[in-house]
C-alpha cells in the first residue's frame, strides 16, 4: 500500500492513536477511566482546550510547556504519538492486505502502550492485555493467519507455558518470577500470531532482555521489566517471523 493520500489519512490516525495510548499509559496503571475526565495540565490542573490537545502540533506550538503556569510537558507525550503514526503507516505499508494490516497496527499499539507502561511502572493493564486477547481472537475471524482456532491454541499454549514458568522460577528463585501480567500478555500475543510464533517471542523477548538488561540488573539490582521484551519480542516476530522460522527450517533442520 503506497497511496500517498491513504498513507497521510492513516499517519493521522495513528497519532490520534498515540494521543489514545498516552491517556492509557498515564491513567490505566493507577486504575482510572481513559474517558473521563478531560485531560489536565499536571502542574496546574487547568482543563486543556481541544487545540491544546491535537498531537504533536500542540506540542510544537506550545513549545512543550503549559500555556497558563510555563511548566514543562514531558516530550513522552509527543513521542508517543509520533510512535502511533508510525505503526499505523509502518503496519498498513509491511503487511499485505487490509485485515492483516489492521490487526498488525492494532497488535503494534498495544504491544507499544504495553512496553511503556511496564518500563514506567511495572505494570501491564488488563486493558492493554485481557483486552488485546479478545481483539486478537477477535482478528483470527478476519481474512490472514491464524484462523479462530489456532489463534485460541495460541493464547493457551502461551498462558500454560507463562504460568509454568512462573510456578517453576517461584519455588527456584523463592520469589515471584514472573507476574501475572506478562502471563496475561502472553496469552494476548499468543492469540494475535498462534503458537508458534508466540513461543518464538518468548524464546526471542527473553534473549533481548537477558542481553539488554542482564548487565544493567545485575548491577544496580533492578526488576526486569519483561513486558517490555516481550513486547520488543512480539514485534520482531511479527514483523520478521515467518522469515525467522524459515531460516531456522532450512539451516538447523535441513529440510
Ligand atoms: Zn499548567
Amino acid at each position: 500500500m503506497s497511496d500517498p493520500l491513504l498513507l497521510t489519512y492513516l499517519a493521522l490516525f495513528g497519532l490520534a492513536v498515540g494521543s489514545f495510548l498516552n491517556v492509557c499509559i498515564a491513567r490505566l496503571p493507577a486504575g482510572g477511566s481513559v474517558v473521563k475526565p478531560r485531560s489536565r495540565c499536571m502542574s496546574c490542573d487547568r482543563q486543556l482546550t481541544w487545540y491544546e490537545n491535537i498531537p504533536l502540533l500542540s506540542y510544537l506550538a506550545l513549545r512543550g510547556r503549559c500555556r497558563t503556569c510555563g511548566s514543562r510537558i514531558s516530550v513522552r507525550y509527543p513521542l508517543v504519538e509520533l510512535a502511533g503514526g508510525l505503526i499505523w503507516v509502518g503496519a498498513f505499508i509491511h503487511f499485505n492486505g487490509f485485515w492483516p494490516a489492521l490487526s498488525g497496527a492494532v497488535f503494534g499499539s498495544l504491544l507499544f502502550g504495553i512496553a511503556v507502561t511496564d518500563a514506567r511502572e511495572y505494570i501491564i493493564p488488563d486493558e492493554f492485555s485481557v483486552g488485546g486477547l479478545i481483539l486478537g481472537l477477535a482478528f483470527s475471524f478476519a481474512p490472514g493467519k491464524p484462523t479462530p482456532l489456532w489463534s485460541l491454541v495460541g493464547a493457551l499454549t502461551c498462558f500454560a507455558v507463562m504460568y509454568g514458568v512462573a510456578v517453576v522460577g517461584e519455588w527456584a528463585f523463592k520469589k515471584p518470577a514472573l507476574g501475572g501480567g506478562d502471563i496475561k500478555m502472553m496469552a494476548m500475543v499468543g492469540a494475535f500470531l498462534g503458537p508458534w510464533h508466540a513461543l518464538l517471542t518468548i524464546f526471542v523477548g527473553s534473549l533481548v532482555g537477558a542481553v539488554v538488561f542482564g548487565p544493567i540488573g545485575l548491577k544496580t539490582g533492578k526488576l526486569v521489566p519483561f513486558g517490555v521484551f516481550l513486547a520488543l519480542g512480539a514485534a520482531i516476530v511479527l514483523i520478521w517471523g515467518d522469515a525467522m522460522v524459515g531460516w531456522y527450517v532450512t539451516r538447523m533442520l535441513g529440510v
